[in-house]
């Protein structure tokens, strides 16, 4: 069985999982950047942090990060980046957890709201917001 193909799989209390990690010395070979002070000079940090992410490996949304800097895309690098979903990873943006929407603050400014907020709104906390205006 190769290294790639064991994947640790871990959770957080609540049962989120955290966010996956990769294996940064793929992409060192990938770009042909075997040299970590090279490839820290390459990326524009510092050579503890290529060192760390040697040995610890490198998050999902760093990994994006990286690999964009190299000029190649994570996918390619990692192709089983592009099977992760954030959303196992990431806390809803909507304080009413609805998901990851784009969100609006209140009109009163305390707090923000989703596009599920505003069909829930008949019940929701924009409900109450609405009722005191
Ligand atoms: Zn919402």
């Amino acid at each position: 069985m190769s290294a790639a193909a064991v994947r640790l799989v871990l959770l957080r209390p609540g049962g989120r999982r955290c966010e996956p990690r990769y294996d940064f010395g793929r992409l060192m070979q990938h770009v042909g950047c075997a040299d970590m002070p090279a490839m820290a000079a390459r990326l524009g940090i510092s050579v503890n942090v290529v060192r760390n992410w040697v040995r610890r490996g490198i998050t999902w949304s760093r990994a994006d990060e990286a690999a964009i800097r190299c000029g190649v895309l994570p996918w390619e690098v990692w192709p089983e980046w592009a099977d992760a979903d954030p959303a196992d990873w990431m806390p809803p943006s909507c304080p009413a957890e609805h998901g990851y929407d784009y969100l609006v603050p209140y009109p009163s400014g305390r707090g923000e709201y989703c596009a599920m907020c505003v069909l829930a709104a008949e019940t929701g906390p924009l409900a109450a917001e609405s009722a005191a205006a």
